[in-house]
């Protein structure tokens, strides 16, 4: 399973010199088993539940090298803390973010992106990227809070 990604990181982690150790391959591991969007921090706790530690440091310097391999993406949003999301056979998207549980949900729309062409071309604007993020509140939470 993941051998694609594994050989991707691995030949990257070669070609910079550099040597593939446990605590990368445990954090490459935490990062390709987990959902979307996860904080370093995130990564810091799930490779530590084991009883062998990974520095916070290493943690985050690995996260690094799997987004400069083109296995990950930063994404930030509201709250400044950059979170990676998977990018391997992955579509272009867009986010909703859940401001109270931070739950963040995956969308594509044709007709946003068919609006934004027209925009484009009506102002003779060229795109170089875009990102759409819709902040709220997820079903559950409005539930929680009694919004209905
Ligand atoms: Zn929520
Ligand atoms: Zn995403
Ligand atoms: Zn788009």
């Amino acid at each position: 399973m993941r051998t694609e990604e594994r050989q991707i990181f691995g030949e990257y982690i070669k070609s910079e010199g550099l040597k593939e150790t446990a605590p990368r391959n445990r954090i490459l591991n935490a990062f390709l088993n987990s959902e979307d969007h996860v904080s370093a921090e995130d990564i810091y706790l799930l490779v530590n539940r084991g009883k062998r530690k990974v520095g916070f440091t290493t943690v985050y310097r690995t996260m690094k090298l799997i987004s400069d391999c083109g296995l990950a993406r930063e994404v930030m949003f509201d709250d400044g803390i950059a979170r990676f999301e998977h990018t391997l056979g992955r579509k272009h998207h867009h986010h909703l973010i859940c401001t109270r549980c931070r739950k963040v949900i995956e969308f594509t729309s044709k007709t946003m992106e068919d609006a934004e062409q027209a925009l484009l071309k009506k102002n003779e604007f060229e795109l170089q990227y875009h990102k759409y993020e819709i902040f709220g509140l997820c079903k559950a939470c409005r539930e929680q809070v009694g919004h209905k």
